[in-house]
């Protein structure tokens, strides 16, 4: 749910860097004759994203015929790009280290990279730059080997969806002792039906809702002794000050944005006027 810009590099250098090592000549010379097949399926692979229609690409035409040659498309991400010493690595060190942290959940460490499309189904595209994602290992796992089966299951690509700065997560208190929150995906106005169902399902596959709220549980455990503090000084108004003041600092934290767990806990707790008037006091 975090933009990343697109990588600089290409998918015709990135597959060239991976096969440029084979020993092999035959093996090289018969890799390097699908580099414009590759060339081409990442081109098609972008204007699809940018227009929704990933779900409608055929993955017959992301698989070389040979099941060997596929094989070895697979192999050039795993051995020739992922494996530590091998010809691409740079490339996918540099993939990996350029989030702050995973852009899916934006929460959790970068551990590995994600292929939004599955390499097992489109291995065309298995070290195009493009295809990805720097990811955590929960959000990578739970997106497994699956490709969408229509438009509204295109979960968001942080190289070509930007939501921008408009708040689209939603969270509400729950009024008891120790409370928690419940988080949702509050539609803006300014979506339209087709970006609000994509939101929702990305936001329901990944599980963000049991994420964040177990998250803001333990930040609300630790607010507590401060917000009682306040409350002692100036009451329910004096919290309300306190963690309005704090979800501003959050938000302009430079790699903060408008929808992280923090300042959308923050916010959902100074508009509660339980937790600002008896909540914040505990039991
Ligand atoms: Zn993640």
């Amino acid at each position: 749910m975090r933009p990343l810009p697109v990588p600089a590099h290409t998918a015709r250098d990135t597959y060239s860097l991976c096969i440029s090592r084979i020993r092999d000549d035959s093996l090289r010379q018969r890799l390097a004759d699908f580099e414009d097949a590759v060339v081409e399926a990442d081109a098609v692979f972008g204007m699809a994203v940018r227009a929704t229609s990933v779900h409608t690409l055929d993955p017959a035409a992301f698989v070389p015929d040979a099941r060997e040659d596929h094989v070895e498309l697979l192999k050039n991400y795993t051995q020739r790009l992922a494996r530590v010493a091998a010809p691409a690595r740079p490339i996918y060190d540099e993939l990996k280290t350029a989030p702050p942290r995973c852009p899916l959940c934006d929460h959790r460490e970068v551990t590995t990279l994600d292929h939004h499309l599955p390499k097992s189904s489109f291995s065309l595209l298995a070290v195009a730059p493009a295809n990805l994602i720097p990811a955590c290992s929960d959000c990578n796992k739970t997106k497994g080997d699956t490709a969408p089966g229509c438009a509204e299951e295109e979960t968001l690509h942080p190289y070509f969806d930007d939501l921008g700065d408009v708040q689209w997560l939603g969270a509400v208190v729950a009024e008891q002792v120790p409370t928690f929150l419940t988080f949702f995906v509050n539609t803006p106005p300014i979506w339209d039906g087709l970006l609000a169902a994509r939101v929702r399902h990305h936001f329901d596959i990944l599980g963000l809702g049991a994420l964040y709220g177990a998250q803001a549980s333990t930040f609300v455990g630790g607010l507590q002794g401060s917000a009682r503090r306040q409350h002692a000084v100036g009451g329910a108004g004096a919290v309300r000050d306190f963690l309005e003041d704090l979800a501003c600092s959050w938000k302009e934290g430079e790699t903060m944005s408008p929808n992280h767990w923090t300042p959308v806990t923050l916010q959902a707790l100074a508009t509660s006027d339980w937790f600002c008037s008896t909540g914040c006091l505990g039991s």
